[in-house]
């Protein structure tokens, strides 16, 4: 069994949403905690200053972890910040939803480029701290459209698919290195992604979910923080926290 309490713990896109519930998961289990965001300093800040009255330690950095250079930065301040890293939760991601009719190769480029490439040039950067350490724990937030596939969104079910294959290579490759390394894969989640959806689509949406309704940005957390706290014989896997939307 891991332990939280001094852990120190990146988050990716963790201003808002998934990203931030699952900084709070952490810092409530005593970890410090690095919020990451690209373009949105004042959510991130918030966060930080949340975790902060409530007795834990954060700080928030600014990087695009689309860009290998940013993402590489993340993990020195990190380091220059907490002398350590015992967790990467990959989460930063977007969406560009078009039919592959109208997808052009900006936008396939794109979110590639942010939701899988971004996990592997985070991985890249933190690789050599768990490989000295010999520990270490890794995350990524896929999607169960990673699996499933989904209308109008050839692009991200591509990088999330992607994301699962990568896991289970990463956690092949680390597991003699005490590394561990799982996905999680949300259904719908109530956040600001799913806030663009049409009323219209949402009402349909919930039709196909057997347990009846979205999932929470907390539900997704406490999941992520059961894969770090008490997974220890678990790696390559890939949880589904979707209500049964997909099996
Ligand atoms: P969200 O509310 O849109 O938040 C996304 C976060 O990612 C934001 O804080 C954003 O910060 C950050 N971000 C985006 N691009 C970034 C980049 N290049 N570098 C660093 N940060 C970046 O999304 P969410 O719904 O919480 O989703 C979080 C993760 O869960 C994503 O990987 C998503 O694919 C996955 N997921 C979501 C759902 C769902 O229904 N919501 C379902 C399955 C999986 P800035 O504003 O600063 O860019």
């Amino acid at each position: 069994m891991a332990k939280l309490e001094g852990a120190v713990v990146v988050v990716t896109g963790a201003g808002r949403g998934i990203g931030s519930a699952i900084a709070e998961e952490m810092s409530a289990g005593g970890a410090s905690v690095v919020v990451n965001y690209a373009k949105s300093a004042g959510p991130a800040e918030e966060v930080v200053a949340r975790l902060r009255d409530t007795g834990g330690r954060a700080i928030a950095v600014q990087a695009d972890v689309s860009d290998a250079t940013q993402a590489a930065r993340l993990i020195e301040a990190t380091i220059a910040e907490y002398d350590h890293i015992d967790v990467l939760v990959n989460n930063a991601g977007i969406t560009i939803d078009r039919t592959l009719k109208n997808l052009g190769v900006e936008d396939w480029n794109t979110v590639v480029q942010t939701n899988l490439s971004g996990y592997f040039y985070t991985l890249k950067a933190a690789l050599p701290h768990f490989l000295g350490q010999k520990s270490g724990k890794v995350i990524m937030v896929s999607s169960f459209v990673g699996k499933m596939g989904n209308f109008g969104q050839a692009n991200y079910a591509a990088a999330k698919g992607g994301i699962i294959a990568l896991v289970k290579t990463a956690a092949i490759e680390l597991a003699r290195s005490n590394i561990t390394v799982n996905a999680v894969c949300p259904g719908f989640t109530e956040t600001e992604m799913y806030t663009q959806v049409p009323d219209h689509v949402k009402e349909q949406i919930v039709k196909r979910i057997p347990l009846g309704r979205v999932g929470t940005s907390q539900e997704v957390a406490r999941a992520v923080r059961y894969l770090i706290v008490d997974g220890d014989y678990i790696t390559g896997s890939s949880l589904d926290i979707n209500g049964g939307i997909y099996m």
